[in-house]
């Protein structure tokens, strides 16, 4: 499905630095352009839609795993480090596929 959707130029539209072998097609103004990794892993709608992918799964997986112990109000200390990384990893997950979503190859 991507393959159509390969950027042709070999910049980048935010910073025109020049693409070397991977471009990130993410939609601008609804065209599909290309983007380098650094200026694709600042794009507020990736990082938008990956906050909202955190909230909701991290909020269900800390109900999973440490539901009992905040309800029972049972505060251990290993929850300081648990409960953030709960909510980093579907942040992560979500970033990272939306990335290689649009990763394609630059044609030059
Ligand atoms: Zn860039």
């Amino acid at each position: 499905m991507a393959s159509e959707d390969q950027p042709q130029t070999a910049s980048c539209v935010r910073c025109g630095s020049e693409l070397s072998r991977h471009a990130y097609a993410l939609l601008l103004n609804g065209v599909r352009s290309p983007h380098c990794l650094n200026c694709a892993v600042q794009f507020r709608p990736i990082l938008k839609r990956s906050l909202v992918v955190c909230l909701i799964v991290g909020t269900i997986l800390t109900a999973i795993n440490q539901g009992n112990f905040l309800m029972s109000g049972d505060f251990q200390s290993a929850m300081i480090w648990k409960i953030p990384m709960t909510y980093t990893v579907p942040f992560v997950v979500a970033t990272v596929g939306g990335l290689l979503n649009a990763r394609g190859t630059v044609r030059n």
